[in-house]
């Protein structure tokens, strides 16, 4: 598949889990994809994946609490290939769940950072290579809790309900480019963020991540697009 030859994405969290399998569909799509996150094993793993389905990536292992190397990637990715076609932010944290007064400082901090700052960053970082592509496409990964508040769930819920009103906001400025921009809710995937959440659970009764990537790789092909839309995955 060559939809998306010649085309470079950035994929966060892409050492496992569900953006490992976003990373993948795309390169199937034929992206070049820039695959972000700590780990470095994790990247070697994705990039091992995206090279059997014959296309290329580039490895930037880094820490998406460091807003000043994230300031830098838009302009690095400028000077690397001049240009940035495709953006998903998908890395996110669970942090720890407990009651809401029980939350602590650290804990507090690192959601917030991963899940919603970093998020400003990658936009103000990325915007202007994504507003000069041709079709430039952001999907920003989610979660239903924001719909659906649960006890104990709340640094989670409230900091991914922060990053959609930002999402949103944001592609209302761009509406009259050609830049698209969507927030994706995966629903109930088989990760480690869910066997952290759910330990009690069969993991064989909650899909693959691989299932519901296809349906990310769709809101980031070129042509007539959703655009400041939640986009919840069907089964
Ligand atoms: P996961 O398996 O825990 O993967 C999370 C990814 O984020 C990893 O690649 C991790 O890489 C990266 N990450 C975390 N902290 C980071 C940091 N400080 N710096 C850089 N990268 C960091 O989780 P997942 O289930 O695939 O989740 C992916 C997305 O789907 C998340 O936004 C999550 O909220 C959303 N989601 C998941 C489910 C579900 O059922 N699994 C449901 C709804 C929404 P490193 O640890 O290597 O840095």
């Amino acid at each position: 598949m060559t939809t998306l030859k010649d085309r470079v994405a950035l994929v966060t969290g892409a050492s496992r889990g569900f953006g490992a399998a976003i990373a993948v569909e795309l390169a199937r799509h034929g992206a070049h994809v820039v695959i972000t996150a700590r780990t470095q094993g994790g990247l070697e793993a994705t990039d091992d994946a995206i090279r059997a389905v014959g296309s290329t990536a580039t490895l930037l292992p880094l820490d998406l609490m460091d807003g000043a190397t994230l300031d830098q990637i838009g302009p690095s990715l400028h000077a690397r290939f001049g240009r940035l076609d495709i953006l998903v932010s998908n890395a996110g944290v669970l942090g720890r769940l407990t009651p809401a007064p029980h939350i602590l400082s650290a804990d507090w901090a690192q959601v917030v950072g991963v899940n919603m700052t970093a998020n400003w960053h990658l936009i103000r970082s990325c915007g202007q290579l994504l507003l000069a592509a041709t079709a430039g496409r952001a999907v920003f990964i989610t979660t239903g809790r924001v719909q659906r508040p649960k006890a104990y769930w709340g640094a989670y819920g409230a900091t991914k309900a922060g990053m959609e009103h930002l999402v949103r906001t944001w592609a209302d400025e761009v509406r009259s480019t050609n830049l698209r921009v969507n927030l994706f809710d995966p629903g109930i995937m088989r990760t480690a963020m869910r066997a952290d959440a759910m330990p009690g659970e069969d993991p064989a009764t909650v899909p693959p991540p691989t299932e519901v990537a296809p349906q990310v790789a769709a809101l980031c092909m070129p042509g007539e697009q959703r655009h400041g839309e939640l986009v919840v995955a069907c089964a």
